[in-house]
């Protein structure tokens, strides 16, 4: 039974009342566990530059084999902010796609999550993942949302984590690596936070591109959003491209990135190595 909802949107739950308590503990001692363990893997999803038909970017995207099956980031990560382990997972991943970079290559995207951008130590640890992996650092974007940067809820802890995150960007940014916008458009504060945060991409939030062909406001908004990004000086990457069609569209309209199934799905390392680097036209 859930007994308390916080402004946060983080639930309490009573253990004595709540036997999906237990399954949700057992999930995060595992989540422990696999971590120890190196049962965490990453898969990646390639990034197509529509006007040169590179294929040389990819974004990482974190998977957990639990005994044989494959978990998606959907059924642990919300589990991992919760349980404070997200951190370790968010440093985790940066380890270890900024050494797979290297191995193959590639520029890589790497999601951080909100708390991880709020903790004053991020700074440091992509600092060390660079140095580690050797990693030039321009070839490494990170990817936040703007649940990172909302400050506009008047708390004064939200605020400072506001504060936080916009001074951690400006110290990321000044080692080199560049900062994506994920989701663009999906929130509700999200021109604000743009017009405040320190980015060079931004990732338009897919459900615009499932218009294309069928929906013309959606075909405006595209248009809209990508001059917005542009006359700012910034790239732009349409995510959820699964058609020709709303390839051929993009192209045309000047989006300057595309991923999506129509693309590229996510994939091992060992299938991405044998992927073409470039798609022509
Ligand atoms: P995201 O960063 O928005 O990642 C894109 C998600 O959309 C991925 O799901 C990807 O597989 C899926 N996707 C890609 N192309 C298409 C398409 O054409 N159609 C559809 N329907 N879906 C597509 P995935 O891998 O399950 O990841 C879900 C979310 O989990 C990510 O959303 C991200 O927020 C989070 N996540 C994944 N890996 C990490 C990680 O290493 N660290 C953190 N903090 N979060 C992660
Ligand atoms: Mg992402
Ligand atoms: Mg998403």
């Amino acid at each position: 039974r859930r007994a308390k909802q916080e402004d946060s949107g983080f639930a309490f739950y009573r253990p004595d009342y709540d036997h999906h308590t237990q399954d949700r503990l057992a999930l995060q001692a595992a989540l422990h566990q696999a971590l120890k363990e190196d049962d965490l893997t990453l898969h990646y999803q390639s990034i197509l530059d529509l006007q040169t038909g590179a294929l040389d970017w990819a974004e990482a995207l974190l998977r957990w084999y639990r005994v044989g099956e494959l978990v998606m980031p959907g059924a642990f990560i919300p589990l991992a902010e919760e349980s404070g382990l997200i951190g370790s997972l968010d440093r985790f991943v940066l380890r270890r796609a900024t050494l797979e970079a290297v191995r193959l290559g590639l520029q890589i995207s790497v999601n951080l999550s909100p708390k991880s951008l709020h903790a004053p130590e991020v700074v440091e640890w992509v600092r060390q993942a660079l140095e580690e992996s050797g990693l030039e650092p321009a070839r490494l974007c990170l990817e936040i949302t703007e649940v990172a940067l909302r400050g506009d809820s008047g708390a004064s802890t939200l605020q400072t984590e506001r504060e936080q995150a916009i001074a951690n960007l400006k110290a990321l940014r000044a080692l080199g690596v560049r900062i994506a916008l994920d989701d663009f458009g999906s929130g509700y504060s999200w021109l604000s936070c743009l017009k405040h945060t320190p980015v060079d991409l931004l990732k338009m939030a897919p459900t615009f591109v499932a218009g294309i062909g069928k929906d013309p406001r959606d075909e405006e908004m595209l248009r809209s959003l990508i001059a917005l990004g542009h006359g700012l000086g910034l790239k732009v990457l349409a995510k959820g491209v699964e058609t020709p069609e709303q390839l051929g569209w993009l192209r045309e309209a000047g989006c300057d990135l595309a991923q999506g199934y129509g693309v590229a799905r996510p994939v091992p390392l060992e299938i991405l190595r044998m992927a073409p680097s470039s798609l022509a036209g």
